[in-house]
């Protein structure tokens, strides 16, 4: 059975899964230096009594190697070889999107099909490419960085430095920001610590909180529908904590979608919720290893 170590930016999640069920878990915050990040996870892989593991990073990583993660200093460092190296086991690193897509394809609601595309909704937006069953990492590590679609020139300032990024306009965490602008600014509204089920709950009952949940389906539903377009894939795989109120926007998101696609697209294409929310991160890394 593999091992999942799933490395975030505050805490380092592990754990053992057999068939897609965690067997046990174990997490950590996640220390501050590189040198005591690289020794944390060497003692995680050498206390575990299997061989095989698999580490997930929110980053772009490519053949193994970390060439870049914005909250974790660990880019630069061929990560797999490094501890293949220290521990004599068989690692396999890649990004946290591109394991969330394996975990749903080999476990999950994407089982039996190769040509997929896979979205999370978080604080960012992440992505993932599968082509016939293998995940596309892009030339330079970068592949499927769906968040950082252009969708809105001189649009809000993204953390990759550009500008109307879908992530900067639609990401569950940069919807709430958005509504706390408008609310400082005087927008009326009952939402008192607004976030994202807020905004779901009330979106029928409060001015605010309907604007900023017709931003966001418009926005996603237009972003889906430029992946479509491009990728024709099976199936559109949904993660992440966006999700979480999956049954409240899904609908309304699908129809802006359903308006943007090419005209052989309508209605061919499954949009699925995935299978593993809690714990996803863990699940993911250990289908790397497998
Ligand atoms: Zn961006």
């Amino acid at each position: 059975m593999p091992l999942g170590i799933d490395v975030g930016g505050t805490k380092i999640a592990y754990g053992e899964v057999e068939n897609g069920t965690i067997i046990w878990k174990e997490q950590i915050s996640t220390p501050a230096s590189q040198g005591e990040i690289i020794q944390t996870l060497k003692t995680i892989i050498l206390s575990y009594k299997g061989n095989r593991i698999g580490i997930g990073i929110p980053g772009q990583v490519k053949d193994g190697e970390v060439l870049f993660t914005p909250n974790i200093p660990l880019s630069g460092i061929k990560l797999a070889k490094l501890l293949h190296q220290e521990t004599g086991k068989d690692i396999f690193v890649e990004n946290d999107a591109n394991a969330f897509l394996i975990a749903e394809a080999q476990w999950g609601v994407a089982q039996g099909y190769k040509n997929i595309i896979g979205i999370t909704l978080g604080t960012g937006i992440g992505g993932a490419i599968m082509i016939n069953g293998k995940i596309w990492q892009g030339v330079h590590g970068a592949g499927a960085e769906f968040g950082h679609m252009a969708v809105m020139e001189d649009g809000p300032i993204c953390g990759c430095g550009s500008r109307g990024c879908v992530e900067a306009i639609a990401s569950p965490r940069s919807i709430e920001k958005w509504a706390e602008i408008e609310k400082q600014y005087g927008m009326p509204t009952i939402m008192d610590n607004i976030s994202m089920v807020e905004i779901m709950e009330l979106k029928d009952n409060d001015t605010l909180a309907k604007i900023a949940y017709d931003r966001f389906i418009r926005y996603i539903g237009m972003a889906v529908a430029n992946l479509a377009n491009i990728l024709d894939p099976e199936a559109i795989v949904f993660g992440g904590s966006g999700v979480l109120s999956w049954d409240i926007w899904q609908q309304d998101a699908h129809a802006v979608y359903e308006r943007r696609v090419l005209p052989s697209l309508k209605g061919q294409i499954p949009w699925l919720k995935a299978r593993f929310s809690n714990n996803a991160g863990i699940i993911g890394a250990a289908a790397l290893a497998i």
